[in-house]
């Protein structure tokens, strides 16, 4: 047995934010929604696991589970991040670092309890891998509420926090609740950049500029145009925020040096050498879909920020050996600058190989585009 203000005591002297802890009674009220949203056709999102029972019911995932307990990290304060990058980039992926930080916590707890606490039979962590609705647990586990813009939110550190989890077989006193909630405001519905907050609490993942600049493959002309000039990330929703911009000055205050705000602009990934991305990319998490999206996204923004000095830097990706970055290099010339660009086309479709981008070439050179 180790006391709830123990565990909280001992994670805040290393480091730890936010620490909440909860039981593993199933999320009933969750797995209602859940339900009616399959239902309906109307999941909640494409990398959810989709579960119901898993997802409600932490003992599934640790025999002789007796609580979790829920970390939260700060991170950089939004209003510093720049237009392409998230602020959930960080210099160091936050994974290792919350992983790292719950280690620690499990570790000190085996010392104060003179257990020996072994992973995955005694204890299990999660970082943005948990099988289970993590910020349903750190809600109950009151470490914020659940915003209308889906996001958890703790009222001094508003949604910039990245959760950590630890199951664990130790019976540990629950935290309540938070009793709070957005009440009428509705910023983040009306602002949503990508149209994407249908309704409070309900997220259309096609419109979401988030989603969309993480989904592999060919992205049609309006995803294109939805992106607008995010490399990685949006952030509309919660900047406007008013939870956000109250915790601004406490957000500087709080900060793992690791995690800072990894600040680099469209031209860094413009010019990125994909088969060898530096070292301090290879260290964000931002990496996690390869570096060939980073370029993807980048062209497009380029275009939607009508960048034309990038002309022939994009023209210099109609070699590169993805077809899906000669794809949009392909669209990307003939966007910024078509009178420019048509020489090169048609060079490019007398080489090219790959029939998408033939068949873009000729639509475009149609005055199809
Ligand atoms: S991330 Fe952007 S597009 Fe997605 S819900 Fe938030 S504001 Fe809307
Ligand atoms: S912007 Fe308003 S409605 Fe949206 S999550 Fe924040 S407090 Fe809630």
């Amino acid at each position: 047995m180790i006391k709830n203000s123990t565990i909280k005591e001992t994670a805040k002297n290393l480091g730890i934010n936010i620490c909440g802890i909860t039981d593993v009674k199933k999320l009933s009220v969750e797995r209602e929604r859940l339900l009616l949203r399959k239902e309906k056709g109307n999941w909640p999102q494409p990398f959810t696991n989709e579960n119901i029972d898993e997802l409600t019911n932490l003992a599934l995932h640790l025999e002789n589970i007796e609580s979790t307990i829920v970390i939260g990290l700060n991170y950089n304060n939004l209003s510093s991040a720049n237009r392409f990058l998230s602020a959930y980039i960080t210099k160091e992926d936050y994974h290792f670092v919350l992983e790292e930080k719950m280690k620690l916590l499990v570790h000190e707890i085996s010392n104060k309890t003179g257990r020996v606490l072994k992973k995955n039979k005694n204890y299990k962590i999660y970082v943005d891998t948990a099988p289970f609705l993590e910020r349903a647990v750190a809600e109950k586990a009151g470490v914020g509420f659940i915003g209308k813009n889906s996001m958890l939110i703790n009222p001094q550190y508003g949604s910039s926090i990245f959760l950590g989890e630890i199951l664990i077989d130790i019976k540990i006193e629950a935290d309540k609740p938070l009793d709070i909630d957005c009440g009428q405001c509705r910023k983040c519905l009306i602002n949503c950049e990508g149209g994407a907050l249908k309704a409070p609490y309900y997220l259309d993942v096609n419109s979401c500029i988030s989603y969309l600049t993480q989904k592999k493959g060919m992205l049609s002309f309006a995803e294109r145009k939805l992106i607008g000039s995010h490399i990685w990330g949006c952030d509309k929703c919660q900047k406007i925020c008013p939870y956000n911009n109250i915790s601004t000055d406490i957000s500087k205050k709080s900060i793992d040096p690791a995690l800072e705000y990894f600040d680099k602009d469209l031209e860094y990934f413009l010019t990125l050498d994909r088969k060898n991305p530096p070292e301090e990319l290879k260290d964000t998490a931002v990496m996690w879909r390869g570096s060939r999206i980073l370029v993807r996204n980048a062209i497009i923004a380029a275009v939607n920020l009508d960048k034309r000095e990038y002309f022939s830097l994009i023209k210099e990706k109609l070699s590169d050996n993805s077809p899906i970055i000669r794809f949009y290099a392909v669209w990307a010339l003939s966007e910024l600058d078509y009178n420019r660009a048509e020489t090169f086309l048609k060079k490019q479709l007398n080489i090219e190989k790959d029939t998408r981008i033939t068949d873009e070439i000729r639509i475009i050179l149609q005055g199809g585009n």
